[in-house]
């Protein structure tokens, strides 16, 4: 490809003003020395200057409206994400606190157990095993509906 047809492609990008620095540098020289190709870019830079005339056009105003009821929807959706993970979060706090504080109620109550009613203390410690496990399961039960709600949630979105 000649240097002429190369600055041919350019002509219309250059009238856009979307050629760099030193591709419109190579333009310009080309221009001073090639008449073809400077009557070219004339008809080029006559059209855009046209163009850059033309009013502009406005979006329907249905469109706009849409656009907005939808991106009101996706800033909801995203503070919903944000209030399950708070949820999340405070649930996992809170069965912890939960399962750490009852153990020295436990200890208390079996202590007092075990010199009142001669209960062995295995089988105190497999009863907050038990209970340490239950809070886990409903922990993870509750995490599943969250997520299965958000899923719901994306696809009806
Ligand atoms: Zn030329």
């Amino acid at each position: 490809m000649s240097e002429h047809e190369a600055i041919r492609k350019l002509l219309a990008l250059a009238a856009a003003e979307a050629l760099e620095e030193g591709e419109l540098r190579r333009v310009e020289e080309h221009l001073r020395e090639c008449s073809s190709c400077a009557a070219e870019w004339d008809a080029w830079r006559a059209l855009a200057r046209g163009m850059r005339g033309l009013p502009t056009p406005q979006a329907p105003a249905l469109l706009v409206e849409r656009t907005r009821v939808q991106m009101h929807a996706r800033l909801a959706a995203g503070r919903d994400r944000r209030l399950n993970a708070w949820l999340m979060g405070f649930l996992v706090l809170f069965s912890w606190t939960l399962v750490l504080g009852t153990w020295p109620v436990v200890r208390m109550v079996s202590t007092g157990a075990l010199s009142w009613l001669d209960l062995s203390f295995q089988r105190t410690w497999t009863g907050l095993a038990g209970y340490t496990l239950m809070g886990w399961v409903v922990g993870g039960v509750a995490a599943l509906i969250i997520g299965l709600r958000h899923a719901t949630a994306r696809r009806a979105a």
